[in-house]
């Protein structure tokens, strides 16, 4: 067994930039061969996973869209093929777009849903038949559950359900050694958060938390890797706010 796979194998979905890019860094870091999961980003997840290589580790670049039934049991296929069997799956890929209930159109509804539900539901239930026993599932959830800032409706409405899949499916899996939690993040600077917002709404967000200043992906990689890792093995069910303080 080489030295980067002493920790197992992890998906990482939506890890060609952002949140997800430096989940993958970090389980690398920690040993662990490491699917980098992309929808479209095939350039960015390239650039990554030869950057990973550079450092030593074990990763490939797997395209698949989360909310296509098909991709997923494909990624998890590929992965099992490239890598071996899974022991640890991070829901990370989601989208956000800010628009107050009302001006909502049928297209973002149903494509939020598709992705940050959807896509959710579709890597659990594959999960649940694939995963090795002894496995971790950690889900993104958000923090704006917590604030219920105008415009966040449609997102929330998504992230709520996946901490109730999160809840009970850590049930469901009794017998199985697998535990299953979210990280809720608050302001994170990546472009799902950065974009389309002005200067000004980025320095109050800033500001929000009494450790004033944004999260950085690497904080939030940080409480991923725990619930990944040895540290992490009596936490089930539970929902982990990585947020400054914020709520
Ligand atoms: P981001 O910078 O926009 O990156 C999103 C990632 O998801 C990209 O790699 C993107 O890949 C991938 N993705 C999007 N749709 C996908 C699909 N259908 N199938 C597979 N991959 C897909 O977002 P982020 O800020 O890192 O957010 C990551 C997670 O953290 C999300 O679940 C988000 O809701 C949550 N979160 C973020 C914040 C924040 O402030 N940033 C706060 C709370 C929670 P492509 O480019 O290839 O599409």
């Amino acid at each position: 067994m080489s030295a980067a796979n002493q920790s197992g194998v992890a998906i990482v979905t939506g890890a060609s930039r952002g949140i997800g890019a430096n989940i993958a860094r970090r389980l690398v870091r920690d040993g662990f061969a490491v699917a980098v999961n992309y929808a479209s980003s095939s350039a960015e997840a390239d650039k990554l996973v030869a950057e990973l290589a550079q450092a030593g580790g074990k990763a490939v670049a797997v395209q698949g869209d989360v909310s296509k039934v098909d991709d997923v049991r494909r990624l998890f296929e590929t992965v099992e093929q490239q890598l071996g069997k899974v022991d640890v799956v991070v829901n990370n890929a989601g989208i956000l777009k800010t628009v107050p209930l009302a001006q909502t159109s049928d297209e973002l509804f149903a494509q939020t849903f598709a992705i940050n539900v959807g896509g959710v539901f579709n890597m659990l239930r594959e999960a649940a038949t694939r995963l090795n026993d002894g496995g971790r599932i950690i889900n993104l959830s958000s923090t704006t559950l917590a604030l219920n800032l105008p415009g966040y409706s449609i997102y929330n409405g998504t992230k709520a359900a996946v901490e109730a899949f999160s809840r009970v499916f850590a049930k469901e899996l009794r017998g199985r050694r697998i535990t299953v939690n979210c990280v809720a993040p608050g302001p994170v600077a990546t472009d799902l958060f950065l974009n389309g917002k002005t200067e000004e709404q980025i320095a109050q967000f800033s500001k929000m938390p009494p450790l004033e200043r944004l999260g950085q992906p690497e904080d939030i990689a940080n409480a991923v890797a725990f619930l990944a890792g040895p540290d992490g093995a009596w936490v089930n069910g539970q929902v982990l706010r990585a947020n400054g303080g914020i709520a």
